[in-house]
Order: structure tokens, then C-alpha cells, then sequence
């Protein structure tokens, strides 16, 4: 389960959340909050790695967490791109809703990552709904 909440980790995230057009670190999140502590964990490696890196968004895509960030110097732009890999990766194993373990499931035409409870309750109203999906 999800340990940190959204307001902490947005508040670790912020100095290092690229400028808005007003010139404000406004950090926000696309994704839900069971991937909470696989983004804080994920930034605490990239910053020991690169203390300036800059985050531009952090969103859920058909089922799996894309953290993208400005560019990092070339002697270390494997090793953070690997990192941020392995949170990715991560990501289509975690619950988006709850942090719990999940696997990817679909609702209609959309592929979301999802423990069983969470799931049921997502999938409640629709009927096109599967469980454990996976890419043909
Ligand atoms: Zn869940």
C-alpha cells in the first residue's frame, strides 16, 4: 500500500518541477496515488544522481507511469535513463489506486494497472472489462 501521500510528494517534487509560463513550480501529478512511493523513490535516485535535474511530467500511459525530464549530461544519461526504466517497469506491477500489487487490466479501450479490489471497482459499471490483460 501506498505509503506517502500526494501533498508530500508533491512538496519533494517541487524544486525540482520545471517552470510554469508564470515562472511558478507548480508540480501536478497524472496519475493516481498508488504510484506515490515508486515517484518518490524514483526522484530521490535521479536527484543523488543529478541534484538539477527537471522534471517536465509525470503521467500514467496506457497502464504504465511515464516520468519524463529535461535532459541530464551525457557521462550519466544511461544510468538515470535505467532508473527511471526500472520505476516504469515497476509501475505495470502497482496498483495505480492504491499501491497494492496490480496487474494490467482494461475497461473498454482503456488499459489501466489495478489490484483485484480495485479493479472491481473500477470495472463495477462496464462490461467489456478483463482482468490481467496483456498485448497480443
Ligand atoms: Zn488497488
Amino acid at each position: 500500500m501506498t505509503k506517502i501521500t500526494t501533498e508530500y510528494l508533491l512538496s519533494i517534487l517541487t524544486p525540482n518541477f520545471e517552470l510554469n509560463r508564470r515562472g511558478k513550480r507548480s508540480p501536478y501529478l497524472e496519475c493516481d496515488a498508488g504510484w506515490n512511493d515508486i515517484i518518490a523513490d524514483l526522484h530521490t535516485k535521479l536527484a543523488m544522481l543529478y541534484p538539477n535535474y527537471s522534471i517536465l511530467q509525470i503521467k500514467e500511459k496506457l497502464g504504465g507511469l511515464r516520468f519524463y525530464t529535461g535532459s541530464v549530461s551525457d557521462e550519466i544519461h544511461n544510468e538515470f535513463h535505467n532508473i527511471i526504466g526500472l520505476a516504469e517497469e515497476l509501475s505495470y506491477r502497482t496498483c495505480e489506486a492504491c499501491g497494492a500489487k496490480g496487474t494490467m487490466c482494461k475497461r473498454e479501450g482503456w488499459i489501466k494497472t489495478l489490484c483485484r479490489p480495485c479493479f472491481d471497482v473500477w470495472s463495477k459499471d462496464s462490461e467489456n472489462c478483463q482482468y490481467g490483460f496483456k498485448w497480443e
